[in-house]
């Protein structure tokens, strides 16, 4: 036990989705609870915990109350091979469902975990994709909150899609239906939406987490209240609960080797990447990358390439390391050759938060992954939108049509192998390259958007900075100290 006594404080159980785009902003809620008083534990597995092992000694060194607990994940029990703890790591639906089924087994081990400890547990606030963990928040009479790592734009399309069930005896996937109840007009296709686990053979846990969708106390999202006032507020009176906006929980990295080691071990040197960044004019420099999950198939790589070598800007550019495509080690060997005095490429994790926050930067070639999405606000970058699969062409819709911040790239269909998709198609070198010189440009229209960009980013750091989203951690903690659950009538 440590000499710092956490016993009276409100004791969160965080339990995050263990996928990097879910597990990362749910470690800076950890932090950001943790800085406003409150004692967290997270829970982690063996494998992913080694991924973030400089975050935990961190938080060990600055003495925060975040206790990390690496529950053991029974991955040969299920069928996987040992350390396959997270979803980056599975191959196929079939995997991720074994994957689904050793997190449910953990259950008991938390449940022992939280009744050994001496300050008993206030409030789970778990992942919309961890609908187990409702049984535990039942079983120790705690509230459970839905972590939800959507925008409210986003959450509200997916909520109504699967309540009213507009997909269903739709068979043609590209039709364009107009979403019922929406705060606008708003047309969505099956194929643009997120898929809420559709493959046969996910039938019980899709249901499940529908089912805790609907019994969960409240939800807890990555926004904050002034980026989409109407959605917030439409969402939450659809699904009449509390939603708190603690967001963007990003900006809770504020030193350079939290946002250096932030997620997982990077693959490059970060002195060197900051060089290369000081060496660019301000403004100047694109970044390029598309998440955690996607993968980007040989032929884009090499349209990506090209595009980006006509358009004549400096970029940094981030490549998947497990990306072992034939012939892709040539071509990006000759590609750095031609391009060396502009272009940076790393091959692997990049210290995402680092580079965005850096003043050479001046646009962000993004997937629209809403981490990603959020991180570009928060740094007031204008983005260039390239969706790859699910709610991704949601976020595009707000970043681009209400937020007025992006240029579309124009992708009409699924661009990178994902679990749902095998199917690509292809994003030509000249829409890259229009794309680019139209978001970095001098014109008025680019002018316009780097302002409103820039404009956001005040809103978001106000809203971090004392400001609303402040203000809900705090009611937060409020909440879980004196909440009573009353128990539920079956
Ligand atoms: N990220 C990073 N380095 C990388 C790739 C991704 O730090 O090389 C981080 C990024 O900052 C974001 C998260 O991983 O926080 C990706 O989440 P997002 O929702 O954008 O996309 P996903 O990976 O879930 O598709």
């Amino acid at each position: 036990m440590n000499a710092r006594d956490d016993t009276q404080k409100p004791h969160f159980v965080l339990v995050p989705f263990m996928a990097q785009g879910h597990t990362i902003p749910m470690i800076d809620m950890a932090h950001l609870l943790a800085k406003h008083g409150a004692m967290v534990s997270f829970i982690t597995t063996p494998a992913n915990a080694s991924r973030i092992e400089s975050t935990i000694d961190r938080a060990r060194e600055l003495n925060l109350p975040i206790h990390f607990v690496a529950l053991k994940l029974r991955c040969v029990e299920v069928g996987l091979p040992e350390g396959c703890e997270n979803v980056d790591k599975v191959l196929g639906k079939e995997q991720v469902k074994m994957l689904t089924d050793a997190y449910s087994m953990l259950h008991k081990p938390l449940v022992s975990y939280l009744h050994a400890q001496s300050n008993p547990p206030s409030c789970i606030i778990s992942d919309l994709c961890q609908p187990w963990t409702g049984d535990v928040a039942r079983e120790l009479g705690i509230p459970r909150l839905m972590f939800n790592g959507f925008c409210a734009f986003s959450s509200l399309c997916r909520y109504i899609i699967h309540q009213e069930k507009i997909f269903e005896n739709i068979s043609d996937d590209n039709r364009l239906i107009v979403l019922p109840g929406f705060p606008h007009c708003l047309e969505v296709s099956k194929a643009r939406s997120p898929g809420n686990f559709n493959s046969p053979g996910f039938e019980q846990f899709r249901a499940k987490i529908l089912e805790e969708e609907r019994r969960a106390d409240g939800v807890v999202t990555n926004s904050f209240d002034e980026l989409e006032p109407l959605y917030h507020e439409a969402y939450q009176m659809k699904i009449g609960k509390k939603i708190w906006s603690l967001g963007p929980m990003f900006l809770c990295n504020t030193d350079m080797d939290a946002m250096e080691s932030r997620g997982d071990k990077t693959s490059v040197d970060g002195k060197h990447c900051l060089q290369w960044l000081d060496s660019m004019k301000p403004g100047s420099v694109l970044y390029v990358s598309f998440g955690s999950m996607a993968h980007t198939v040989f032929s884009q790589i090499e349209e990506i390439a090209l595009g980006l070598e006509a358009s004549r800007r400096p970029f940094l550019w981030v490549i998947k390391s497990d990306n072992k495509a034939s012939g892709i080690e040539k071509l990006l060997d000759e590609f750095e050759e031609r391009i060396r005095d502009r272009g940076l490429i790393i091959r692997g994790w990049a210290p995402q938060a680092m580079i965005l926050s850096h003043p050479s930067l001046g646009g962000f070639m993004t997937h629209c992954g809403w981490n990603s999405t959020i991180e570009g606000i928060s740094c007031g970058m204008p983005m260039i939108t390239w969706p790859h699969c699910a709610e991704q062409f949601l976020n595009e819709k707000l970043i681009v049509d209400i937020l007025k911040v992006g240029v579309p790239v124009g992708v009409q269909n699924i661009t990178a192998r994902t679990m749902q998709a095998h199917e690509v198609s292809i994003v030509k070198r000249c829409q890259i390259e229009q794309a680019v010189l139209k978001l970095m440009g001098k014109d008025t229209d680019a002018e316009e958007r780097r302002m409103r960009a820039r404009e956001l980013k005040k809103k978001a750091r106000q809203a971090t900075d004392r400001g609303s989203s402040y203000s809900n951690v705090r009611h937060l903690i409020e909440y879980a100290m004196t909440r009573e659950i009353k128990p539920e009538v079956q």
